[in-house]
């Protein structure tokens, strides 16, 4: 492709030698956080991006820009924590005003979600995961080493009342610490219409306390919730993460908001979904990730301020994508945690 060339519009271009095709990027708007989840996080936080290491907004539309044009359809927000970016709206707005329009969606643990649902809704947010791991609020005080929980309930509630539907709820559980209340999780969003989905620990804590032996793993939720409720597998399995179950009965049914609840569990470490992995990923300091469990990374932030044109950029995201390794290799015994971690990532 010459210079003066325009990217390949679309048609697989993000294209893997396993014939996977790219078409969902995460883009971590910013590695701050508001919480400090003891699985994610230490209690001090992280060495942060400096400002200058930090893509701007115009930056993160250009290459935003980019990926659709090259194929991508859906874009989700995430970080770090994405509410916490100052322009957040405007980074919504700008992504909806994108031709071909991706889908957008974000993910947060709801700290001031409250106060900016309506308006998230309003410059064109289409979807909403809102993390919620433990619904007792000492416990989540332990949990995130923040007394929001109060603050994250109004959030889900208000991105609710704004319209965002499905509502997901994602939980990361622990063993000894919220493990005991999966149960009480899925009551609750069985209540409240949200659909929940549990998600395996997988090893991209900062404190590198993940451990193959300790971590909660598919079978065992599915062992727990199933000693209360009755789930069965919703249809075939598919590409998507999570695996699906539709909820059929369960304690306190006549409080549901449906007769037939849903329930996902995304079980990346026991039962990956690899194969059919059509996901990429941007940093908040511009580079770019095929996988979460890469040990390397594509800087883009470098070419992008050192004058590439779009055809340059293309060029450099279309070879990384090739490049894409076939899988985590979580289990095998030569894997090595990458040094980012999963809130540098972006989840
Ligand atoms: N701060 C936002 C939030 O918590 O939703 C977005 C970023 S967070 C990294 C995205 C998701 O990753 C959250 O649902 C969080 O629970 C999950 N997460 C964080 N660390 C994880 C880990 N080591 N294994 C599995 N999930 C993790
Ligand atoms: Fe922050 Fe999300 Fe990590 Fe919790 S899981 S510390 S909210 S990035």
């Amino acid at each position: 492709m010459s210079d003066n060339e325009a990217p390949p519009n679309g048609g697989g271009a993000l294209r893997d030698r396993f014939g996977r095709v790219a078409t969902d990027l995460r883009i971590s708007l910013t590695d701050l956080c508001s919480l400090r989840c003891t699985y994610c996080m230490p209690a001090e936080g992280l060495d942060w991006l400096t400002k200058a290491q930090r893509l701007t907004d115009e930056e993160f539309f250009r290459l935003a820009a980019l990926f659709v044009r090259l194929g991508v359809r859906s874009v989700r927000l995430t970080g770090g924590e994405p509410l916490v970016h100052p322009t957040l709206p405007d980074v919504v707005a700008g992504l909806a005003a994108l031709d071909p329009r991706p889908e957008i969606s974000l993910t947060t643990n709801g700290v001031s979600l409250d106060r900016f649902a309506e308006r998230l809704v309003a410059d064109g947010l289409d979807r909403i995961n809102v993390s919620v791991d433990t619904l007792d609020r000492a416990r989540f005080a332990e949990l995130t080493r923040r007394d929001r929980l109060p603050e994250v309930l109004a959030g889900v509630a208000a991105a609710s009342a704004a319209g965002l539907a499905p509502i997901k709820i994602n939980s990361v559980l622990v063993r000894g610490s919220n493990l005991d209340e999966a149960p009480a999780l899925l009551s609750w969003a069985l209540r409240s219409g949200y659909h929940l989905r549990f998600i395996e620990h997988m090893p991209l804590d900062a404190d590198h306390t993940w451990s193959r032996d300790d971590m909660v793993t598919a079978d065992e939720i599915l062992e727990i919730i199933g000693a209360q409720f009755a789930v069965v597998p919703h249809g075939a399995r598919t590409s998507a993460p999570a695996e699906e179950f539709d909820v059929v009965d369960g304690p306190d049914r006549a409080a549901w908001t449906a007769p037939v609840g849903r329930l996902g569990i995304i079980a990346s470490v026991t039962r990956p979904f690899c194969r059919e992995c059509d996901r990429l990923r941007l940093t908040a300091d511009g580079q770019l990730r095929t996988c979460l469990f890469a040990q390397s990374e594509t800087d883009l932030r470098g070419p992008l301020r050192n004058g590439a044109s779009d055809a340059d950029l293309a060029r450099i995201i279309i070879e990384a994508v090739a490049q894409k390794q076939a899988g985590h290799g979580i289990g095998s015994a030569t894997f090595v945690q990458p040094e980012r971690t999963m809130s540098a990532i972006g989840g």
